[in-house]
């Protein structure tokens, strides 16, 4: 795993520590009774050295294929990604996805889209990073839908002076947010997570009533496991590092192979 920890306790950021974080082959389920929130690069996927250089396979397909049915329905892959580049990496998968950190929404095939209240000004923002990246090619940018994000993952050494940048050019609003995540910074709209879209989705009518799962990797997960843990639902974290989630498991073939055996086991 990357040194991750140090740079979010560098800005500020320390997720609550959950007393006892415990193995996921401790973990029992039913998926009958479970709905399946999970974040995709990290989690599905591996990280990759870019953004666009990750794999889904036809074995993840599969596995989604599956999880739809063991779970009725009630499977979302909730990303930081834009909805559409989520949806061309999972191409059949017909479950819900969130976009964005919660910014977008795929439900029963109708797409919603949160609305900016300054979109004018996340474009100065969008243009300002550009020209830094022109300046200093280290970092690599991936631009959103609702933001942007600087990655420094082949350079760290860009870490203090990507940081300091965008702390400028977001110092003083109360619209966007700087987003610690692996080995990159996102600038995102603030009052948007993906605890919000996870509670949004579970009224949808193939998760009510049924207890959350939520699955990812990162600090952007932080929120979403929180809230999980509020509902009494099971939060998993992939890899090291501090944080809220009760379950922890090391990689995301880990995790597969996990969810793999808890709905082979259900069909015997
Ligand atoms: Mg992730």
């Amino acid at each position: 795993m990357e040194n991750s920890t140090s740079f979010y306790q560098f800005v500020g950021f320390q997720p609550p520590q959950a007393p006892d974080t415990g193995g996921i082959e401790e973990l029992d389920i039913d998926p009958a009774q479970y709905a399946l929130f999970s974040d995709f690069d990290g989690t599905i996927v591996e990280i990759a050295s870019r953004p666009d250089a990750i794999e889904y396979t036809g074995d993840d397909a599969t596995l989604f294929a599956k999880a739809m049915k063991a779970f009725g329905g009630a499977v979302a892959i909730v990303s930081g990604r834009n909805l559409d580049d989520v949806a061309h990496y999972v191409g059949d998968y017909k479950g819900v996805i969130s976009g964005g950190h919660g910014t977008e929404l795929r439900i029963e095939g109708e797409v919603e889209r949160h609305k900016l209240p300054d979109p004018e000004h996340l474009e100065h923002i969008k243009a300002a990073v550009a020209e830094f990246a022109v300046i200093d090619p280290r970092v690599i940018l991936e631009e959103k839908t609702y933001g942007i994000v600087l990655h420094f993952r082949q350079n760290p050494e860009m870490e203090f002076k990507a940081r300091k940048f965008a702390e400028c050019l977001l110092e003083g609003r109360d619209d966007f947010e700087l987003q610690p995540a692996k080995m990159a910074l996102e600038i995102k709209p603030k009052n948007i997570s993906k605890a919000a879209a996870i509670e949004k989705i579970m009224l949808a009518p193939a998760f009510f009533g049924r207890t959350p799962i939520y699955v990812g990797d990162d600090a952007t997960d932080e929120t979403a496991f929180a809230y999980v843990n509020e509902q009494d639902g099971i939060s998993i974290k992939i890899g090291d590092g501090p944080t809220a989630a009760r379950y922890r498991t090391e990689s995301p073939a880990s995790f597969k192979k996990w969810l793999s055996g808890q709905m082979t086991k259900r069909r015997d």
